[in-house]
Formats: C-alpha cells, structure tokens, sequence
C-alpha cells in the first residue's frame, strides 16, 4: 500500500553548517541507487527530511533494499501522506492506516504527533487524544500503551500530514563523496572488500587498484576481483578499478631477492604504485585489508617495513579484526561467497615456505637495491600497461 518513503539520517544533523551539502550528497546518493530499481521515482528534501516518493508502478521490496544500501540512511519508514482536510479526516485517515497495515490487530498502540505547522487548529496533545480515541472506537480490541506500545503511529503535521509507524534500519554511516576519495587495495580475498566497505560507510568515496600476475594468475581471478568490486559499488557507487599487470615486477624480485623476503618486498612496491595512481586521481589515502598478525605479512614488523614506503596515511580499518568478525560482515555485504571461490591470487604463488615475520628493515632496503638497474622502468611500463574498468 505504501508508495512512499520518509528516509532519517543520524550523524548528518550534528554537522551544523555543512548540513546541506550532506542532504544533498545523501540525495545524490540515492538516486543512483533507485536508479537501478524498476520504476521512477521523486526524491527531494524539504524541512530536514528526505522524501523517496515512487511515481507510479514500482517494486516496494526491491525498492527498501536499494536504499538499506545507501551510507548516510539510519532508517526508512513507509509513510502515508494526507491532505489537510480537517480533523475528522485525519482521524479517518488514522483509521483507515492501522486496518491496513496491521490486519492482527490484538495490540496496543501510542499516536505521537509531531506540529511542525503551528497554525493547525489542534495542539499536538488534543490530536494523541483525539486520534488514539477514533482508533479505539474503531478497532475495540486495541488498547492504548504509552510506554511501550507494539505500534507507535507518528502522525507529522507539515504542509501535507504523514503518518508513519514502522522504521526499517538503515546502514547507517556517512554518505558517500562527502569525505573525500581513497584507494583501495582490492585483492580477491574476504578482508580487503570489507575494508573497502567500511571506509566508504565513512562517508569516503572508494576507488581500486588490482595487481594482477598473468599467466600465474587466470583471467577468472581477475574477473572475481571485478564480481567483489561490483557488489561493494553496490553501497559505495561506480569504482575505478585499475588493473595493474604485476608479473614483470614480481618475476623481477624473485629473481634478485631473497625468497622469504619476497612477499614483503613484493607488497612495498604494490603500496607504492598504489600510491601513484592514488596521487593522480586525486586520492587522499590508501586503504588496505590487513588485520595484525593474520599472516606473516601482518606482524606489526611487516607492517612496518610496508607502510613505511608511503607518505599518503594508510587506513586499516581491520586491523583489530579477527577473521570471524570479518567473515561476519563479508556474510552481511555479500561478498563473502565470491571471495571464497578457490582461485589463486598472486600472493599464493610467489609465496615462500618460511616468509620472514620479523623483517629488518636495513636488510629490506640493502636488498631492494638489487633491483636498481629495471625496477623503475618495469614500474614505468606496469603503470603505463594499466587496465581500466569501470565498475558499477
Ligand atoms: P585479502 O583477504 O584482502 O586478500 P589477505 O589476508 O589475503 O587479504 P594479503 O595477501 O597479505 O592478505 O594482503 C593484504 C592486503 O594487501 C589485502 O587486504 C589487500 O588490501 C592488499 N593486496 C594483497 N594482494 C593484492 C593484490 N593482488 N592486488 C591489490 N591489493 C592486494
Ligand atoms: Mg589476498
């Protein structure tokens, strides 16, 4: 029955001044998240809300999935407008709500009215009243709870009346392109989507960069990196993933370093094209799954040796994660399956049997300069090789 949404942000009223510019981020937001569903849609805001009304056929279900996937979004409740057409109607109106969305109606209930336009005739109390009593006259096998009623009808007096009592949790978060722009570090695995997630819940917009080893790594693993890229662009929108091809770099150190310091020179130098591409699309970070001590590569002395060639801040926002509480968002977002699909990343190939944990740092350095005379070119030619994909 419904036909339209009343959508309620939390964190953006605390910001003062800079509100409007985060409505209007979150409106952005959500239009190019309704832009996928089936339907049209009016979305405006106007006196601190925000109003998602469908024009015609729409697919409701679809349409409250869409927007529980939209940072910045606390809660979404379907809402019924009236005309002001004087308070019997309202009361009718109230009525006529409660019989169709509650058919069980052994429950109790509170009307709470909000009287954003004082010249009503009636004060917010004599409405309570007064609706809360049509209702029990109608509906005898209701009863009224003011302190913990099972429905709570908000009635809202603004240029049109809005009831409303259901609140379907949003994400919650910050929206999307009011916090600037970061690079992640998307491996096909289960941590780095989530991180990605998570900084984007931030408010941050995300886009990626994939190392990609050709032929040890396939085309299917490449194209999984696509699939979670697609599925996080879900809540953060279209993300630029650049496509790096890795091989020649990776061959290279294999060639002139020791094997168990490969992995970590290996990531020092994904963490510093990364940061070249992040300096040329206009990102202010870098953002990276690791989570302390999860693998070799993740001791704090790796992590170490790895941020270490990086100016740009490097968020980790899994760091004090354990991997159940990672797979537990993975589950929530959805990437958790295609995350799980056993193809090799390039990681899983050059790995040493005993990878240093404790990498000392002037020996991490003294043996990079082996890589002196081509590292640079073989830089120059991964960045200039680059695979763009727009994803969304
Ligand atoms: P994930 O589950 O995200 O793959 P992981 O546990 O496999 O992480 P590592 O392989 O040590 O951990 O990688 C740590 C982080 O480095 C990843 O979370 C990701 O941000 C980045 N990373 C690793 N491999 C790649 C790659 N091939 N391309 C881009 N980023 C990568
Ligand atoms: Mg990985």
């Amino acid at each position: 029955m419904f036909t339209a949404f009343l959508i309620k942000y939390a964190e953006i009223g605390i910001k003062g001044r800079n509100r409007h510019l985060f409505e209007d981020a979150l409106v952005h937001q959500i239009k190019i998240a309704l832009k996928k569903c089936e339907g049209c849609f009016s979305i405006h805001k106007s006196q601190g809300r925000i109003h998602v009304e469908a024009q015609g056929e729409f697919d409701y279900q679809e349409t409250v999935e869409q927007l529980q996937k939209v940072f910045g979004i606390s809660g979404i409740s379907p809402v019924e407008y009236a005309e002001d057409e004087g308070f019997e109607k309202l009361c009718d109106r109230a009525v006529m709500y409660i019989g169709q969305v509650y058919p069980d109606r052994r429950k109790s209930f509170k009307v709470n009215t909000r009287r954003a336009r004082k010249d009503y005739p009636k004060e917010s109390m004599e409405i309570n009243a007064g609706v809360g009593e049509a209702v029990l006259n109608a509906y005898p096998e209701m009863r009224v709870d003011v302190h913990e009623p099972d429905i709570l009808l908000n009635i809202e007096i603004r240029d049109k009346i809005y009831l409303y009592s259901e609140t379907i949790p949003g994400p919650g978060g910050m929206p999307v392109g009011t916090g600037g722009k970061a690079m992640l570090l998307l491996s096909g695995g289960i941590d780095s989507p989530v991180a990605g997630y998570m900084i984007a819940k931030r408010g941050v917009k995300i886009d990626a960069v994939y190392f990609h080893a050709p032929p040890y790594t396939s085309e299917r693993a490449k194209q999984k990196v696509v699939d979670l890229a697609k599925i996080v662009s879900a809540y953060t929108g279209p993300i630029w993933l650049h496509v790096i091809n890795f091989t020649d770099i990776q061959l290279y150190i294999h060639e002139k370093c020791p094997h168990e310091e490969l992995t970590i020179i290996m990531r020092r130098y994904m963490m510093r094209i990364a940061e070249h591409i992040a300096g040329e699309t206009g990102c202010l970070g870098l953002i990276t799954g690791e989570s302390i001590g999860q693998v070799a590569s993740q001791t704090l002395n790796s992590l170490a040796a790895t941020n270490e060639v990086c100016e740009m801040p490097v968020y980790r926002p899994l760091i004090g994660f354990d991997k159940q509480e990672i797979v537990e968002v993975a589950n929530k977002i959805g990437t958790f399956e295609t995350s799980i699909l056993p193809y090799e990343d390039c990681c899983t190939i050059f790995v040493a049997k005993h990878p240093v944990t404790k990498p000392n740092l002037n020996v991490i350095r003294r043996h990079e300069i082996n890589l002196e005379e081509k590292i640079e070119e073989l830089t120059k030619t991964a960045l200039e090789t680059e695979e763009l994909i727009i994803v969304e």
